[in-house]
């Protein structure tokens, strides 16, 4: 085990069920200069499994998933793909992009305005060299991505297709390559609300086919609710809360959690908590609990010895019962 690891804790981000893992990071830190924006991150996705890591922007879950599919050097940590490290020469990298796979937001961006969609597709068979009838891999990638019949899409170039139809290309390109995991940033923030279920569907139904293991990164804690198995909560490079989907997001535990689900129609029941204090900086993290400056419980009283230890002790990411794993001082539990 990590330091990172003793310090953070490991089982509130390990997948249920004793599934085996797919990715993870282990102690991993990301830095741009002085901004810690990934720090000391212990995450892992099991087969089959749908995790979505959730925060407001800024909060490093970009950057983390950066680190995660190898796009960015890490300061320290690992990441590992099964039980293999990630290893960083051009060939282990190579053949890690082939396995762990990316999807991109924004599928206009993503997606070369001169290229058709045969030429998308099968731009990542090419870069990897993929032996093998291509014109059947393409085809068969755009079926499983619901572009049927294939055929009548080949040709096509992105400004011929609606958002949905270019995100689902976005998508066969990545699934072209056969990957086990798909890393997929904020994949339907771009798309309207009529569409937006027809992708989390067909993800959701890419798992159950595949057995795909994904990792959704997301600010919008109703797709979470929508999608996902587990759900991981970051907070300014940490993550500070992790469970099972429903138990974290109908009865959160952290502060912070609980803060961002008291705005969320689909799922918040409660009053709802405004965050105050501080803009969070990665450059500047506050001593102890990072999230002490925002922190309503903290600001509303809490005992004079957790007081204390919210202002000089990192909480370590611990059970908090019902399968919530935290980084809170009022959640540990008692010493013996
Ligand atoms: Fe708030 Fe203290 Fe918990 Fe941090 S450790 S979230 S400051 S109560």
């Amino acid at each position: 085990m990590t330091e990172d690891a003793r310090a953070a804790g490991t089982a509130g981000a390990a997948p249920d069920g004793g599934r085996p893992v797919a990715l993870a990071a282990r102690g991993l830190h990301v830095r741009f200069g002085a901004a810690r924006a990934v720090d000391g991150v212990e995450l892992e996705v099991g087969a089959g499994e749908i995790v979505a890591l959730v925060g407001e922007s800024g909060c490093g879950k970009t950057t983390l998933a950066r680190g995660l599919l190898g796009l960015v050097r890490p300061a320290g940590g690992t990441v590992e793909h099964g039980s293999r490290p990630l290893v960083r020469t051009k060939a282990g990298l190579k053949e890690f992009r082939r396995h762990v796979q990316l999807v991109l937001q924004d599928p206009t961006g993503s997606l070369n305005p001169r290229h058709t969609v045969y030429e998308a597709v099968a731009e990542g068979l090419r870069v990897h060299r993929v032996e093998g009838d291509e014109w059947e891999r393409v085809a068969g990638a755009l079926s499983r991505a619901g572009l049927r019949p294939p055929e009548r899409f080949f040709l096509r170039r992105p400004h011929e297709l609606s958002g949905g139809q270019r995100q689902r290309v976005v998508i066969a390109g990545a699934l072209v390559l056969e990957p086990d995991v798909l890393v997929a940033d904020e994949p339907v923030s771009s798309l309207d609300a009529s569409v937006r279920g027809e992708i989390l569907a067909l993800l959701l139904r890419l798992r159950a086919e595949l057995g795909l293991s994904v990792l959704v990164v997301t600010h919008d804690l109703g797709l979470a609710w929508n999608i996902a198995d587990r759900v991981a909560v970051m907070y300014l490079g940490r993550i500070v809360e992790t469970g099972p989907a429903a138990d974290v997001l109908l009865s959160p535990r952290h502060p912070y959690t609980k803060a961002l689900l008291s705005v969320v129609p689909e799922v918040g029941r409660m009053e709802p908590v405004l965050l105050t204090g501080e803009a969070p900086d990665p450059s500047r993290i506050p001593a102890g609990c990072r999230f002490r400056p925002r922190c309503p419980a903290y600001a509303a009283g809490v005992p004079a010895d957790v007081a204390a230890r919210c202002e000089t002790v990192s909480p370590a990411v611990l059970p908090a019962g019902d399968g919530h794993h935290t980084a809170c001082h009022l959640t540990e539990p008692a010493a013996p």
